[in-house]
């Protein structure tokens, strides 16, 4: 650390050149964002070393790279001045309007929530539910921070490494997944699995390095082959061939439903087809499909049928010929740029009719329209019309995106109080012993019964929110290979396997 180019951050021109076509009012609010958030922090450092401006820039550098707009990227510049420095929000409002304090205080009030253990209260939670219900770019410039903290999180003292990295996969990835931003999704899960399941990433790395490896061999070669074929045959129009691998943690959660068996994972690696039309999608489906033998049950319309979060694509395994499986997955660049970056990238905030994510929709109902479904698609015109429908109902309300987006991020939680009135965070389907084990390890350890409401509950009981938990211990009660079959939250599993594991080295 110390020598020059590591202290260096980013020029504007930097973030500028990354902005879609950025105009000319674009590139004067980057620049005084960018001077601005620079004399703020002047002198501040990292705990890496680096001066805290450069937080700010790569915060900046994030949001470009999810697509979003100057006024947004502007905002990631200056998301820290409010709490870091002198910075008072007068100056804000002067310099740079209404809305922009507006944004930086919504930012500012998450700064506050805390996902950890005793410390998840309510409040936070309100808040964080309060200001994701008034604007969707407070989320986004939260996800580019955390994002930024990640990539930096080495730097952290290693007891707070773990707090913060579960924090991202409790709170931070699904918002990114139900905003259907894939690419961050993949990247926070990734930065965080090896501090919060050091020896489950290990194992899934080892597991999975031979089958990576030769999975990407096949693909290139069905990469080459297929591209030979679109060319040749002339089918389609532009089109290019990627492929990708499949992030670990997402992996190692596949794993884990199929018992620890990767054979039976079947898109470790993909290969992506990106071209110009949804039409096309349906012939590089079909050539495909007229190659190599697609394996039964694996053929998947999310064009016809997209995801809650708007992805789109078509998705096909197929035999590839050197006795490998292969996964294709095929799109527009538009869908594909919904799939990295989100329905949200340019999108449902305006209000102005402008939205992205509009031009898009419009874009999806111009390509399914009646005459333009015709030969190739493999659906039935009063097919194609219903799937529009549930399309624009879904979409055509971004105050109804917003609802969705709250109850998708709350509703699969429930909240329970200790006797004393503490509020505690759990998934839905959690037992007294999940909750014990959350309140302190050894407490979980040691539970010999549990009261909800008032009432004795056996330890396998389904909590409900609302209910009021007392926990009784006993210093000779410890866990049981049993209790695994009554807990819902990784934490207990993990406890409990730990105590188990010991248990058993120690009698060895
Ligand atoms: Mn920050």
């Amino acid at each position: 650390m110390g020598d020059k180019a590591n202290n260096s951050v980013k020029p504007p021109s930097e973030i500028i050149k990354r902005i879609w076509s950025p105009k000319g009012q674009d590139k004067e609010l980057i620049k005084s964002a960018y001077e601005f958030a620079k004399d703020a922090h002047a002198g501040q450092k990292r705990l890496s070393g680096r001066p805290y401006f450069h937080h700010a820039v790569e915060t900046a550098r994030v949001l470009a790279d999810m697509r979003m707009e100057a006024d947004t990227i502007a905002s990631g510049l200056l998301h820290d001045v409010l709490d870091d420095t002198d910075t008072q929000p007068e100056a804000v409002r002067e310099n740079f309007g209404e809305e922009m304090l507006f944004l930086l205080q919504g930012v500012s009030k998450l700064g506050d929530v805390r996902f950890q253990g005793m410390r998840r209260h309510i409040e936070s939670l309100r808040k964080l539910f309060v200001a994701t219900s008034q604007d969707i770019r407070v989320l986004l410039i939260k996800l580019a921070d955390r994002q930024h903290n990640m990539e930096t999180l080495e730097h952290i003292p290693e007891d707070k490494q773990r707090r913060i990295a579960e924090e991202t996969l409790e709170v931070y990835v699904p918002i990114a997944h139900r905003l259907g931003i894939g690419k961050l999704k993949t990247q926070l899960q990734d930065l965080a699995f090896p501090y919060v399941y050091p020896d489950e990433h290990q194992r899934t790395k080892e597991l999975s390095k031979d089958t990576y490896e030769q999975a990407i061999d096949t693909i290139e070669n069905l990469h080459k082959k297929l591209s030979r074929l679109l060319t040749e045959e002339n089918a389609v129009g532009d089109f290019s061939i990627k492929y990708r691998q499949k992030g670990l943690y997402s992996l190692y959660q596949k794993l884990e439903k199929k018992g620890m068996n990767i054979d039976e994972i079947y898109d470790i690696a993909a290969l992506r087809v990106i071209v110009e039309s949804t039409e096309d999608c349906y012939h590089v489906l079909g050539a495909i499909h007229s190659q190599w033998q697609p394996l039964s049950g694996r053929v998947k319309d999310f064009i016809a049928n997209p995801k809650p979060n708007g992805y789109q694509s078509l998705h096909t395994t197929v035999f590839a010929g050197d006795g490998n499986t292969a996964e294709v997955q095929i799109r527009t660049k538009k869908m594909h740029q919904i799939a990295e970056y989100g329905s949200a990238a340019h999108a449902d905030y305006k209000k102005d009719g402008s939205s992205g994510y509009l031009d898009w929709f419009d874009d999806v109902a111009e390509k399914l329209r009646p005459n333009d479904a015709g030969a190739d698609s493999r659906k039935d015109v009063s097919d194609w019309i219903d799937d529009l429908k549930q399309l624009e109902d879904s979409a055509e309300d971004p105050a109804e995106f917003v609802e969705n987006l709250r109850n998708d991020i709350f509703e699969n939680r429930i909240f329970v109080f200790t006797p004393k009135g503490d509020v505690i965070d759990l998934p839905a389907g959690a037992s007294p012993l999940d909750f014990a084990y959350q309140i302190h390890t050894e407490v979980g350890h040691h539970t010999d019964a549990a009261k909800v409401n008032g009432k004795l509950a056996s330890l396998d009981t389904q909590l409900e929110s609302g209910d009021i938990v007392d926990i009784q211990t006993s210093d000779d009660q410890q866990p049981s290979r049993k209790w695994l079959e009554y807990i819902k939250t990784a934490d207990a599993r993990r406890k409990i396997t730990t105590y188990l594991n010991n248990l058993r080295t120690k009698t060895d």
